[in-house]
């Protein structure tokens, strides 16, 4: 797998201080073995090494992470981009009925699809109707049935008896039928062949040109592995699609397909599917796919454990400043930045050192998230020398920064006052609590 073959490349990259132009090849080759294996497209599989390569080698120098998780970060990064990033939304109509086209091979898992859709769409408090549009084999119309009343939900189908209908009658009168009755969701199953031809394809988009759907979703069995692009092909030139559902997750797959599907036909990826029952069904979440590819949770954790740990490094770096009394404002202004980054400032007082002492909680209590909007603006009008050296902010310079930032001289003044104050007060306190560094004074 890839996480084998990575982990051999990786662990010759150990203990170097920076990558060489060796190295990187070297751990190209086994990514590129890996994804090939993996049953990945070659033209995938190729930009994807460049990618990785361009990446690697432009690599600044780490201080948080050694070269080897740094290559991993780069590739799982690659794996995401290459799924479709964000997970992306099914796109739903401003007027109901939206409607919901499902197309692939025969067996690629529609009709249970149908099923798992309705079932997730109702309980997002939708009524989705089923509309049974493959005429072509004798069960499937029954065959979605029973899986609409394991769903919980109606299917429209053709009057038994009167021959092989027409799929594409079926389909208009099925949206017809869901206007009617207020179904604000139409899933509309079709026929597939067990290889693309001429006349399935005509069919699907027949059924697409007759309820033109909100969404076509492209069905494919991620088992197929290589295959999956040649149809995936056929399918995008043959009937068009906005979105891929990959299925039959839960075999061996190893992800190839859902690497070359995505990148190409430049759909995303909506759904996938992992499982016979109904409820083995989730949105497909790139991030999640290429850690699965990857092979490496652990690993990846410990890489944004890492990443945080130096955070905190660059903490303690102003802790030491706190404490020798040197904290400027242009400190005061990043590390508010920092914090209010993590959330609103209340769920972050925990967290300082000494918030538990009794002054420091008053003193915490007054802060609020729009004191600190205004703090941020009047920091901001002020010039590098002064949040620097704010004792060379005089009268003429208090006016200038209440003007640029929209307070008054007495916010500025407040502000320069309590900052002075602050930095006092924690400079006592870092004392008090052991950490911070020299004993310099400043003020
Ligand atoms: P259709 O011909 O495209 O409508 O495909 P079906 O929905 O009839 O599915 C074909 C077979 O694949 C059935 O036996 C399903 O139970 C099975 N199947 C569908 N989706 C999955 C899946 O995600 N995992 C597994 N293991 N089997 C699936
Ligand atoms: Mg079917």
């Amino acid at each position: 797998t890839l996480s084998d073959r990575l982990g051999t490349a990786l662990a010759g990259l150990r203990g170097k201080g920076r990558l060489s132009e060796a190295d990187i090849d070297a751990t190209a080759r086994e990514i590129r073995i890996a994804l090939l294996e993996a049953d990945v497209a070659l033209p995938v599989v190729r930009a994807f090494i460049a990618r990785i390569k361009e990446r690697a080698k432009g690599a600044e120098v780490s201080q948080a992470l050694n070269p080897a998780q740094q290559v991993v970060k780069i590739v799982n990064e690659e794996l995401i981009a290459v799924l479709g990033g964000e997970t992306r939304r099914i796109a739903l109509a401003k007027e109901p009925p939206s409607v919901i086209m499902l197309a692939g091979l025969q067996g690629s898992g529609k009709t249970t699809l149908a099923g798992k859709l309705a079932r997730w769409l109702k309980g997002q408090g939708h009524t989705p109707l089923l509309v049974a549009c493959d005429l072509q084999r004798p069960n499937a119309v029954n065959q979605l049935q029973i899986v609409g009343e394991r769903a919980g939900v109606t299917t429209f189908a053709p009057e038994p008896g009167n021959g092989v209908g027409d799929p594409v009658d079926v389909a208009r009168r099925g949206v017809a039928h869901a206007r009617d009755k207020m179904y604000d969701i139409v899933i509309v199953d079709t026929a597939g062949r067990l290889g693309v031809d001429a006349e399935l394809m005509q069919q699907a988009s027949d059924i697409r040109d007759a309820v033109r759907p909100d969404e076509t979703l492209f069905v494919v069995d991620a088992m197929i592995g290589q295959d999956a692009v040649a149809t995936a092909e056929a399918f995008r030139d043959g009937v068009g699609f906005s979105g891929v559902v990959l299925t039959k997750l839960d075999g061996d797959a190893r992800g190839g397909a859902a690497l070359s599907v995505r990148e190409v036909t430049g759909q995303p990826i909506l759904f996938a599917s992992n499982g016979e029952k109904l409820e083995d069904f989730d949105v497909f979440h790139p991030d999640r796919m290429a850690s699965r590819i990857l092979g490496m949770g652990d690993l990846l954790t410990l890489i944004e454990q890492a990443e945080q740990v130096f955070d905190a490094e660059k903490a303690q770096a102003t802790a030491d400043k706190i404490g020798s009394g040197e904290l400027t404002l242009e400190d005061f202004l990043d590390q508010m930045l920092a914090i209010r980054k993590m959330g609103p400032i209340g769920n972050i007082l925990g967290m300082l050192p000494g918030a538990n002492s009794a002054q420091m909680k008053e003193a915490l209590a007054q802060v609020d998230d729009k004191q600190l909007d205004k703090l941020q603006a009047i920091i901001r009008g002020m010039t590098p020398a002064e949040r620097e050296n704010p004792k060379i902010i005089n009268g003429s310079r208090r006016l200038r920064i209440a003007n640029g930032s929209g307070v008054t001289v007495s916010d500025v003044n407040d502000l320069v006052n309590r900052f002075f104050e602050a930095r006092k007060q924690m400079k006592a306190m870092a004392g008090q609590f052991g950490f911070g560094g020299g004993g310099r004074r400043q003020s």
